[in-house]
């Protein structure tokens, strides 16, 4: 499928345009059908593919619809974007930036160590459709910020989720899946990993349901 295919925004289109986004890759045309029906994925797939924008352009149509509904029926966050890193939540939020550009009421929070948790606090509660997170700050935002909601998070994406666990993640992440409410209608969990060891595929078993597996 083509990124027309997808029936984005118009203005979503542009933006993917005028930033060299011409034709989907591969990873992309495998992954932007699923996630618009809202399936879980499993996605092996290294660096350098794509995989980026094959998660965010579903998620972000997604949340998207959801931002456009009447003012005040829904709050945010509606999406959370899971990264190992920092500097690869900074990557991840930019490509949101551009894909939502000139797009209203599409707000991010960076949720990451080695910055003012008040600063990123008092964001969250301005508004915010997407967080893009590493694990460690959001646990530690959930248990001393129990006020903010997270209710209506429909998608959870875990980027990377190898490299979080070789960087000793692994219970923050299981943490996270365990106390994230389910929104009434059910919760979509795309999951990245270039490796699946037995620890990543327990975590799989047990939080993914019925996931599409892609190899790329
Ligand atoms: P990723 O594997 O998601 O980190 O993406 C690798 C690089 O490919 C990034 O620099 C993207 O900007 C670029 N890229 C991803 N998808 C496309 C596309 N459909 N057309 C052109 N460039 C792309």
């Amino acid at each position: 499928s083509t990124f027309e295919d997808c029936n984005l925004p118009s203005q979503m289109m542009i933006n993917l345009a005028e930033s060299g986004y011409k034709q989907p890759r591969p990873v992309q045309m495998q992954m932007m059908p699923i996630a618009l029906r809202g399936s879980d994925i499993l996605v092996s797939a290294e660096t350098g593919s794509g995989k980026t924008a094959g998660f965010l352009v579903p998620t972000l149509m997604h949340v998207y619809g959801l931002s456009q509904s009447p003012a005040g029926a829904m709050q945010g966050p509606f999406a959370i974007i899971l990264t190992p890193t920092r500097e690869l939540a900074i990557q991840i939020e930019d490509t949101i930036k551009m894909v939502v550009a000139g797009l209203p009421n599409m707000r991010t929070a960076l949720l990451t160590g080695g910055q003012a948790m008040s600063s990123q606090v008092y964001r969250l509660k301005q508004n915010i459709q997407v967080v893009v997170a590493t694990p460690g700050r959001l646990v530690d935002i959930f248990s001393r910020h129990p006020e903010i909601e997270f209710s209506n998070v429909f998608c959870l994406v875990l980027d990377e989720v190898d490299m979080m666990f070789s960087l000793g993640f692994s219970k923050q992440v299981k943490r996270i899946l365990d106390v994230l409410p389910e929104p009434p209608n059910g919760r979509q969990t795309i999951m990245c990993s270039a490796t699946i060891s037995k620890q990543i595929q327990q975590l799989i078993d047990q939080y993914l349901q019925k996931p599409f597996r892609m190899r790329v």
